[in-house]
């Protein structure tokens, strides 16, 4: 399922079919990859309920939400937090995704670059002993020794990368929302359900 979060002042909230004002709202700024969002979230509790099955309940559960939705494509939009009662949830959601990204932030690695053609070769900071590699693409000796390197860097794959930022990203609205008094609203996003598909994995 993917969804969106914004935050909308109480007073402005409006109910479906109307849309959502766009003038007052905040919102994440999240991958456009909806499956990095969704597994930002996983692991992560609200309430001492898994934060996915909180809104999986609110958007798909036997009632519908009624807010309005946060501009077309989207359902009607629900109340995923609302201050004061969700703050200390909220935040402590928030820290909880922030030593997540922290946790799965990847080793560090010590980067060489073959002199020849430029290939790059990242070698996992535990594993760096100093020999002598020939180079893959142009057979060109790259010595691996420690203080001839590129300097470090972290061995994490794009995918992990914007899963780590979605988290960082939402722990930041989660705050500033419930600083500001915010409700934190969430919808489906139905242009991926409605979009054609092949088999489903
Ligand atoms: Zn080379």
């Amino acid at each position: 399922m993917a969804f969106r979060f914004l935050a909308v002042p109480s007073h402005r909230l409006v109910n479906h079919p109307q849309s959502l004002p766009v003038d007052e709202r905040l919102e994440p700024d999240l991958p456009p990859v909806h499956e990095a969002v969704e597994r930002a979230l996983a692991g992560a509790e609200f309430r001492d309920v898994r934060a996915k099955d909180r809104m999986r309940a609110l958007l798909q559960g036997d009632r519908p939400p009624t807010l309005g939705s946060p501009e077309a494509g989207f359902g009607p939009s629900a109340v995923f937090a609302q201050p004061p009662q969700d703050l200390p949830a909220l935040l402590r959601l928030a820290d909880e995704l922030e030593s997540l990204a922290r946790r799965e932030a990847g080793e560090r690695a010590l980067v060489w670059k073959c002199g020849d053609c430029g290939a790059r070769y990242a070698v996992p900071v535990a594993l760096v002993r100093q020999v002598s590699i020939r180079c893959e693409r142009c057979g060109t000796p790259v010595e691996l020794n420690a203080t001839r390197s590129l300097g470090e860097e972290a061995l994490i794959d794009p995918f992990q990368g914007a899963v780590n930022h979605s988290r960082k990203e939402l722990a930041v609205f989660f705050r500033e929302a419930m600083a500001r008094g915010w409700p934190v609203l969430v919808a489906e996003d139905k242009r991926v359900a409605a979009a054609p598909s092949g088999p489903s994995a």
